[in-house]
């Protein structure tokens, strides 16, 4: 993970957050390249899931929500971890935390305060920071952040960041049915921060306490469509976007089902996609999560208002649409795709760092190099070509260092194809040299047959 970390800044994909005042603990900033891929990521899974599909529509709700969409969703009464203090060196630890990495998983879910403070001391767990076993109480700690809406901090409302972006669609889930053609099973997709005060951040963007969610509601009605088929289904289009999409090695991923006791207890199954990230397994995203018909039930309930759906076959027959939610986290994906694409390898004697990204990934497709900077007719040439380029791919230009440098200095933020503008190409044949990244092969291709090459290239 160091080498990813320390090439992220390096090369402007991600930086610390806040650094020239020391920073903010886990908080990141994606910088040039960052931004352009998990721009990349996000376009792909709206694409994908939201504009290929009929039963897709999308949503942008706002991040400040009632506070009684919280209450109604039950984060303000559970969505909580047992904390607990070392009293000798004062490290907080997450008790269940603990017990799943001492007594693995099953010991760990569905505890009580009281079970879990038992437990850590009956089996004499350790603080991990300097050893000792002697833990305060479990202690309930919300996740949610809290801010205030009004100006005056007195007068002012409560109101909560969200902590995941699924609520927004829950409220606006007669809106989106009222105002479209939408018929059941259809679902919603929507792409936005959320934010948790977690215990235990870390792990470079893994965890971090405010971060970016791609979230899907698919709804169903229970009665004609079973929803083992919508799991089954779900399962394999999420599957099949990290996978085929986005090209994460499968050797890389697994899938993992929740325990029986470890579902939250409206869900009745839920299939997380893991990937092994250099500290271990990992979760990646929710594959699908079937959260019955819960989520509509609570905000009916909550708001006193009719969220059922009308039976277009039969006006009389009120549905509530059960839920099946696939979500995925924007920032652990971009830093799977990171991990994925890295590679080392000796080319004639040289070690090279290059990532693999597949092109619709890459921050920049194409780079326009002329062979040497002091010399106007090759740099007006090469101009001329990058003003060709640029409107048709991201494309970069650059001209100072030498050719091999910056070479490998695209390799490294993952270019797949630098053009090269020499003599040759002003005095003999008006052809550029095309140098792929994966291969480092290279190519003489006719200025005139450029785009064309290169968009034949991209797009296999
Ligand atoms: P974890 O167990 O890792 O905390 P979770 O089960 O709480 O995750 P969900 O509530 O299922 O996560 O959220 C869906 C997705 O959102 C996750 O799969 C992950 O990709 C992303 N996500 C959740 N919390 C964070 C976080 N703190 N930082 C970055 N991404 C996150």
């Amino acid at each position: 993970m160091e080498k990813i970390v320390s090439l992220s800044k390096r090369r402007g994909f991600v930086y610390p957050g806040s650094e020239i005042y020391g920073g903010l603990a886990n908080t990141w900033d994606y910088g040039p390249y960052g931004v352009e891929l998990k721009n990349n990521v996000k376009k792909i899974w709206w694409k994908t899931f939201v504009q290929d599909r009929q039963d897709m529509v999308g949503l942008d709700a706002s991040i400040l929500m009632n506070p009684r969409v919280w209450e109604a969703s039950g984060h303000v009464q559970s969505f909580s971890d047992p904390l607990m203090d070392c009293k000798k060196c004062k490290e907080r630890v997450r008790g269940d935390k603990l017990i799943e990495q001492h007594l693995g998983i099953e010991f760990a879910v569905g505890k009580t305060l009281k079970e879990i403070s038992q437990i850590i001391r009956d089996k004499k767990l350790s603080c991990p920071k300097c050893g000792a076993t002697d833990f305060t109480e479990a202690r309930s700690f919300n996740l949610m952040f809290k801010t205030h809406q009004g100006v005056i901090e007195e007068d002012s409302a409560l109101v909560y960041m969200r902590p995941e972006t699924a609520q927004g669609i829950f409220v606006n889930f007669k809106n989106v049915i009222t105002s479209t053609r939408m018929k059941l099973p259809f679902g919603i997709g929507q792409i936005g921060k959320a934010f948790r005060n977690e215990i235990t951040p870390g792990n470079f963007t893994f965890r971090t306490r405010e971060f970016e969610q791609m979230e899907i509601e698919y709804f169903f009605d229970p009665e004609t469509t079973s929803w083992e088929k919508i799991f089954t289904e779900w399962k394999e289009w999420s599957w099949n976007f990290v996978t085929k999409t986005l090209g994460i090695a499968e050797t890389s991923l697994r899938l993992r089902d929740h325990e029986k006791d470890e579902l939250s207890h409206y869900s009745k199954g839920t299939t997380d996609i893991e990937y092994l990230f250099p500290f271990g397994w990992g979760e990646l995203c929710a594959a699908a999560a079937y959260r019955t018909a819960f989520d509509i039930t609570q905000h009916q309930t909550f708001s006193g208002q009719d969220l059922s759906y009308t039976d277009p076959e039969n006006p009389k027959r009120k549905v509530i649409p059960h839920v099946m939610e696939p979500s995925f986290g924007a920032d652990r994906i971009t830093l799977a795709v990171l991990l994925n694409a890295y590679d080392e390898e000796e080319i004639d004697g040289e070690m090279r760092v290059v990532l693999r990204f597949a092109p619709k990934l890459a921050p920049i497709k194409i780079a326009i190099l002329p062979l040497v900077k002091n010399k106007e007719i090759i740099t007006k040439k090469a101009e001329d070509i990058y003003h060709m380029v640029k409107g048709k791919f991201t494309t970069e230009y650059d001209e100072s260092g030498s050719i091999g440098k910056r070479y490998r200095r695209q390799d490294e933020i993952g270019t797949p194809y630098c053009v090269t503008i020499d003599f040759d190409t002003i005095e003999k044949d008006d052809a550029v040299t095309v140098r792929d990244r994966d291969t480092t092969k290279q190519e003489r291709v006719k200025v005139t047959e450029l785009v064309n090459y290169l968009r034949d290239k991209l797009e296999n």
